[in-house]
This record gives C-alpha cells, structure tokens and sequence, in this order.
C-alpha cells in the first residue's frame, strides 16, 4: 500500500481512506470511489455504497487489523458458505471446485511465510475466464463469503491466508497467452501464466520478462505483490462480479485516474485480475555476474552506496551476511561449492559485451577500495548461474535447516540508501544481543533488506525477544523514512502503524 501513496495525488487520497477504512471497517466506499469515475463496463446497476458489502475487501482489510476489536463486518457462516460453494459449483461444473483438506491446505498456508492463521477456507475453485470469476464474485458477494486470489503461492507475507474463511480463488488454468505483440514489445496473458514459462516461450523473439521472483510465480499473484513492469493489469474483476478495464495498451496513459497502479500491488484486496498486458524488455547482448566478500556487513553496503552513487548501472546488487553464508553451506553449498562464510555481495550486470566488461572492472574498484576480496566474475552463463545459485537457494536453505518447532520471523523493509548500513547493523546486534539466530539479505541496490529473526513461539522470552526486534526495526525504518512490509509486523502493532504511513 505504501508504495501507491508515491504515485497519484488521487491513489495518496484513496489510500488515506482505506486505511481510514480499515480502522472503521467500512471499506465499501472505497471501492465505490473506484467505479464511480466512470471506468465500470455496465453501470446500469451499479450499487450505491451499501450495495457493495464486498466480503472480500473486507477480509482482505480485515487480514491486516487482527486486533482485539471485533470487525463491524459479519461473513456468512461455513453453513452459508458451502451453499455459495454449491452454486459456485452448479454454475461452473463441479470439476472447478474443491473441498479436499489437503488442497485447502496448500492454498492457504505456505512454510515459507512469516504470517498464518488457524482459519482456512472452505474450498478452493479454479475458474477458466473471466467470465467464471465474475460469476464466482457475484455469488461469493450475494452469500458474503470473502473471496482469495490464489497465483504461484510463493509469496512469504501471508498475502494468500484466510482469516475469515472464504474461498480461495486459484488462477492456475488461466494460463494462456492472448496475444504477443513482437514489434510493440508487449504480451497480454492470463493470471495463471508462470513467469519462465513465459520467457521460453517467448524466447526467439528476443525479448524477456525481466523480473526474477520465486521460479514457481505466476503473472497474476506478480502483478498483485507489485512485483511487475508498470503497464501491467488490463483486466479486473471487482467484489461485485463487475469487470473493468484499467488500460489500454499503450504505454503512456496520461488521461484519467491511474487504475493501473492503483491495482499494482494490491495483493488481492481490491479486485482480482484477470488480464495482463506486460512490456517487455530487449534480451541484454550479454549478462553477467559477479561476487565479493566483505569484513563486515557495514562494509559490503558501503561498496553498495558508492557503486550507486557512481552511477554504475548494475542490473542487480544482492547482500547475504555471514550468518545466509553459513546456512547455505550447512546445507551442501551451491552451485557446487561451499561458499566463504562472511558478508558477501552479488552483482548482476548486462549489456553489451564492452559495456559490461567496463562495468565489472569499475565494480571491482569499488569493491577492493571498500576493503573487499574474493573478486570473482563469470565468464560463462554456466559460471553466472554458479554465482548467482548462492541467491537463489538462501530461501530454500533457511527452510531446509529450520529446526522442528521453530518458526522464521522473516521481515521486509527498505531505507534510503544512506541509512541501510546503520539499520542492519542495529537489527543484527539486536537480535543477537536477545539471543536469537537471525541472518539477513537483501536486494541493497535499492535499500530493501530481509532480516529473518528464527524463534520458538512456545518459548515466551524468545517470542517476546523476536517482536521487540522486529518493533525496533520498524520504528527505526519509519523515522528513517523508508517502508516496511506489514506482515513483519506484531499484530497489536499495526494499527498505530497506518498512522506513520499516511
Ligand atoms: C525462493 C523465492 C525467491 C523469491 N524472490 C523474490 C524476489 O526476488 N522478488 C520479489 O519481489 N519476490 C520474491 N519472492 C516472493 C514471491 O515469489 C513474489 O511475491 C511473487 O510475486 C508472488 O507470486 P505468486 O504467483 O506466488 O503469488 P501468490 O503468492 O499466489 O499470491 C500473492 C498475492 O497476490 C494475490 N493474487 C494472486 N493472484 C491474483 C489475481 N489474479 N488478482 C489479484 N490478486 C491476486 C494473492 O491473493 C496474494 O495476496 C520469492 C519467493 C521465493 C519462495
């Protein structure tokens, strides 16, 4: 949400409202303001305000203000729900619906999340068209039955849980490809499609999606965690069953309201996407990766501030401490080797064959100037994947090693450049000073670091420990002026959190 408020005047107004909303529960309006500029296909029965009780906006504010008052807001109870889940059944044909426990299961909880709650939802449905989301929306709206859009599933923030039950909407079988626009350098597709698919399939063109979230990402749940290009959402379906259009497809879109980036990141709360048209970038001549180890974090973020400062156009800088290094050894290494166990930094460069060169001997000035060692470059693609395996397996490391009855407290904020060194270094000693086993990486390039703070929730000290961390880190972001990703939050802590953010 934070990151809307940089956009529009008009998204920083209706921010404001929703999380006025969210402390009043009523965000009905809010989704009325949306329609009411005149982007609604059909307004011939446009509901007023409170024609719109839009369960699903709802659950998706209420997902973020679990606090000890009671929401204004009733859902329909699971007796009422399963008779929505019926119709939704009747209506698109019982292939579409599932009630199996082990796929509610998957499609609400996920090991590599910091958020969870008990309640789950009732059945998961797998609508093909737009068309059957609509239907799927209207039903749930009439039952009152929140609804929860369902991509890759990869996500780590709990965006996917169900606080209130409902359903969950899983967008896998939309997966096609409408239509590829080669001499536009533009592709419109479906939610479900999964991001490397696309990328080979798109391969001879030329041209690539250049985002590199978890391999198992789909567009639409990318689109929804802002983790796309800007000319991203087409199509959408609101709380209601109506679809809008958010754009057409040229890139420049000065005229009116900018939906677009308004459902950007909107992580399913305000309606559920349907079609993409994503831009595409030209597949770099050459690209390249190299890595550098550091005497301390301090030291590798210093390299990270000058490199920046310096205009160095790396594609990518990623920061792993020693402590990411150690995990990732303990569990076999990667990209066939153990890795030195100390601070380490990971670049990413593109472009020509020269360009790139010049870039990476620049870089490794920096690196030696800021007390760095261990320079190594790759001069292969199999090279560049070797180094870069390291990045890639940190997740999966930390799973790996997460000892029974633990939990990971993984956090996600970002600062002004300047100030990122001071905030990991706090946050590190910190931790360590509670006694907590935490490491931290981070995408430093743009000041955004992941602190993961491991804990036994059973043990009250170590509990209390890891949320007075996670409390200080965000009180020093906030005055920092950066952001932070509310599900590294304490529940009691939010609210007060909407105050700073607005
Ligand atoms: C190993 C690993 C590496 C990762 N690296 C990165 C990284 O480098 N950068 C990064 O940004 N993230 C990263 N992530 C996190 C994750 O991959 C991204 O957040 C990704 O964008 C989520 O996509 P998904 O398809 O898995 O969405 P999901 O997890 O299924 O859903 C994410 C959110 O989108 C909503 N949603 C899904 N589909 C729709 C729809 N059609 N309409 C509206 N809302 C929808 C869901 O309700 C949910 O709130 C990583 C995760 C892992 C496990």
């Amino acid at each position: 949400m934070q990151r809307m408020i940089q956009g529009h005047q008009a998204v920083q107004l209706v921010y404001k409202r929703s999380t006025q909303l969210s402390r009043n529960r009523q965000p009905i309006q809010f989704i009325h303001k949306i329609q009411c500029h005149g982007v609604r296909r059909d307004n011939a029965n446009f509901p007023k305000d409170q024609g719109l009780s839009s369960s699903w906006s709802l659950a998706a504010f209420g997902a973020g203000v679990v606090g000890s008052q009671k929401p204004v807001a009733k859902y329909a109870d699971q007796e009422t729900m399963l008779k929505g889940v019926r119709a939704i059944s009747d209506a698109l044909g019982p292939e579409s619906v599932t009630t199996d426990s082990d796929d509610i299961s998957f499609h609400s909880y996920s090991d590599v999340s910091t958020s969870h709650c008990a309640a789950r939802p009732v059945a998961v449905v797998t609508p093909k068209s737009t068309q059957e989301v609509s239907v799927i929306a209207r039903i749930c709206s009439d039952y009152r039955i929140p609804m929860i859009p369902f991509a890759g599933g990869s996500s780590v923030e709990g965006n996917f849980t169900a606080p209130y039950s409902g359903i969950s909407i899983n967008f896998s079988q939309m997966n096609k490809i409408i239509a590829f626009h080669e001499d536009d350098t533009d592709v419109v597709i479906q939610p479900g499609v999964n991001w490397v698919d696309l990328n080979d399939r798109i391969k001879e063109s030329g041209l690539f999606l250049p985002m590199d979230p978890s391999p198992t990402a789909l567009i639409g749940g990318m689109v929804a965690t802002n983790c796309s290009g800007t000319n991203a959402v087409r199509y959408v379906v609101l709380a209601d069953g109506s679809v809008i259009k958010t754009r057409h497809r040229p890139r420049k879109a000065s005229a009116g309201y900018n939906l677009n980036a308004l459902f950007t990141g909107s992580e399913g709360t305000l309606g559920m996407i349907t079609e993409i048209t994503l831009k595409l970038a030209p597949v770099p001549e050459t690209q390249s990766a190299a890595v550098a180890t550091f005497p301390s974090v301090r030291d590798a973020v210093s390299c990270t501030t000058k490199t920046m400062r310096q205009g160095i156009p790396v594609a990518a800088v990623e920061l792993m401490d020693e402590v990411q290094m150690q995990v990732i050894n303990k569990n076999g290494g990667a990209g066939g080797r153990i890795w030195e166990e100390k601070p380490m930094l990971m670049f990413k460069f593109s472009g020509t064959e020269q360009s790139v060169s010049a870039h990476i001997e620049r870089v490794e000035m920096m690196i030696s100037q800021a007390g760095g060692s261990a320079f190594e470059f790759a001069r292969t693609e199999k090279e560049m994947h070797n180094l870069w395996s390291a990045r890639k397996e940190a997740v999966w490391a930390m799973c790996a090693q997460w000892p029974e009855g633990t939990r990971i407290w993984s956090t996600d904020v970002a600062v002004p450049l300047s100030s990122l060194s001071v905030i990991i270094d706090l946050s590190k000693t910190e931790s360590s000073s509670l006694g907590l086993f935490s490491s931290v990486l981070g995408h430093v390039g743009d000041g955004n670091f992941h602190q993961a703070v491991m804990y036994d929730p059973s043990d009250s000290s170590q509990a209390h420990g890891v949320q007075e961390c996670v409390r200080k880190m965000v009180h020093r972001a906030v005055e920092m002026e950066g952001t932070v990703s509310v599900c590294c939050l304490p529940e009691a802590f939010l609210l007060a959190l909407t105050d700073w953010l607005c």
